[in-house]
């Protein structure tokens, strides 16, 4: 027998967590954090309890109520005895984003997790510039443990002698098995380097899981290449995102480039834009935007770090020793970088070791050179990085371009409140939102459900699941639409 079971991304937009059961194995498909129901119990500042483990989330039902499957430290400080093997065979992860991956967190190091390079290389990134040092999706770091120090008292285990590596598999566009099961990763475009469908091949059927994904993005010929794959098969299953079911709009990143090109060429002084840290799509954009209009784009440390990452793993992305990219160093701590009054190694103690890796990198620059340069750049920064616009100070005939989606929730809306202000306060405001989504839509759905034809549907990540029943209806053919409860096992195949 196979089925599925949805733990999350049920209603909701995010927070995927889908157990499929082949025979006696068992695989999850993605092992995301739900944005929503975490923000109804908790914020930036209201955390679960570390030293409850998984509990404080199996309360609220943020995790399920699993044996065999979350790490060995948290449960036994707790109390339970862990299983001695994991029940669980595989994480298949279809991208870094932390409503697919977050909670890989909790999960024990002796599962292996299948994903591709470029997600690995995000999620390393992740690990080692993350200023809480919570995420532990490469390494987890062995919590409550105690060791007899020198002088003969017990003390806790801290540090580089707390880490476990987790098994990861690299299954870029491979053909793989989980036990018996087959299965195939295709690359698809997403808002985010490395996303991945698959295509499982189960006793009872085929299953189809698209991950995120959309047609309009630079890579979009993979997600042709993916729809053809799956629509060669006869598949049982279709799992499929759902996220802009109920919108038309077609905006691709090619129009984002042309309107921010239209934009710039415009504008007399700086530039200043906010897009996602890792979208290394929308990077690209501002990247051509800045080369052909002798601009340079200036990226923060972490991008520079995640660049270097996906340059060292030959991913193509913009490189951080292009003459047109250049890396931000912002004023920290005591703020002294560059300042003479100061040796060297105080000024340097403002950073993080991974921040100082980059310090003397040629293409670095500061908020005084932006200064007195400003038709020169178009300056990256988001919503933590507002502040740096005191010292930059933006002259007349500078302007802001938001490239990120708009809000949707409270906390965002207050957010983009507050970013209005300084705007304001700078004379950025009106602002120019340039953006396009990480989603297909309603009618892109509709060629992939008809293209793949499937036996069943399972409508996730959507507030709208219902409409899908419109869009089969519309297309005529003999496909059920499955409204997916939370922990319900639904059977698959024969
Ligand atoms: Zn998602
Ligand atoms: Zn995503």
């Amino acid at each position: 027998m196979s089925c599925l079971t949805f733990y999350g991304g049920v209603n909701e937009i995010g927070g995927n967590k889908i157990l499929l059961e082949d025979q006696d194995r068992k695989i999850f498909l993605d092992f995301g954090m739900s944005f929503s129901l975490t923000n109804k119990y908790f914020d930036e500042f209201m955390q679960p309890r570390k030293c409850n483990g998984i509990f404080d989330l199996i309360e609220f039902d943020l995790l399920p109520d699993l044996k065999g499957l979350y790490r060995c430290d948290y449960m036994r400080h707790c109390r339970c005895k862990p299983e001695e093997k994991p029940n669980f065979d595989a994480i298949l992860l279809t991208h870094a984003h932390m409503d697919h991956s977050a909670y890989i967190h909790y999960i024990r190091d002796d599962i292996p997790i299948y994903c591709t390079q470029a997600s690995k290389d995000i999620m390393q990134a992740l690990d080692e510039t993350s200023s809480t040092g919570t995420t532990e999706l490469i390494w987890l770091r062995e919590s409550f443990k105690m060791y007899i120090n020198k002088k003969g008292e017990y003390s806790r285990l801290q540090g580089e002698k707390t880490k476990v590596e987790r098994k990861y598999e690299l299954i870029d566009e491979k053909t793989f098995g989980v036990g018996d099961t087959k299965i195939d990763a295709l690359p698809v475009s997403h808002s985010l380097e490395g996303a991945t469908a698959y295509i499982l091949h189960t006793e009872n059927g085929t299953v189809v899981y698209t991950g995120d994904f959309r047609f309009h993005g630079y890579k979009g010929n993979l997600t042709r290449k993916f729809i053809k794959k799956a629509a060669d098969t006869e598949s049982v299953a279709l799992i499929t995102e759902g996220t802009r079911v109920d919108s038309r709009d077609g905006l691709t990143e090619n129009d984002v480039k042309e309107g921010v090109m239209e934009r710039v060429e415009r504008t007399k002084n700086l530039v200043v834009v906010n897009f996602p840290i890792r979208d290394t799509d929308r990077m690209i954009s501002f990247y051509e935007v800045a080369k052909n209009t002798n601009r340079s784009l200036v990226i923060n440390l972490k991008q520079a770090h995640l660049l270097h990452l996906f340059e060292k793993s030959g991913i193509s992305t913009p490189r951080i020793d292009d003459e047109h990219i250049r890396i931000y160093v912002p004023r920290k701590g005591w703020g002294v970088f560059g300042d003479d009054r100061f040796p060297r190694r105080i000024q340097y103690q403002d950073y993080d070791k991974w921040e100082r890796e980059f310090l003397e990198h040629p293409n670095i620059v500061t908020a005084d050179e932006i200064k007195k340069e400003q038709e020169s750049f178009i300056f990256r920064c988001d919503f933590f990085e507002l502040k740096e616009l005191i010292d930059i100070r933006p002259k007349d005939g500078s302007t802001y371009i938001r490239s990120v989606c708009e809000p949707f929730d409270i906390e965002m809306e207050l957010d983009l409140e507050k970013v209005k202000n300084w705007l304001k306060h700078f004379g950025l405001f009106p602002y120019h939102q340039i953006h396009a989504s990480g989603h297909l839509n309603r009618d892109e759905l509709y060629y992939v459900i008809g293209e793949i034809n499937p036996d069943n549907i399972y409508p996730i990540h959507t507030e709208h699941p219902k409409m899908f029943r419109e869009i089969v209806n519309e297309i005529d053919r003999d496909i059920n639409v499955n409204i997916v409860e939370k922990g319900i096992k639904y059977r698959i195949g024969n």
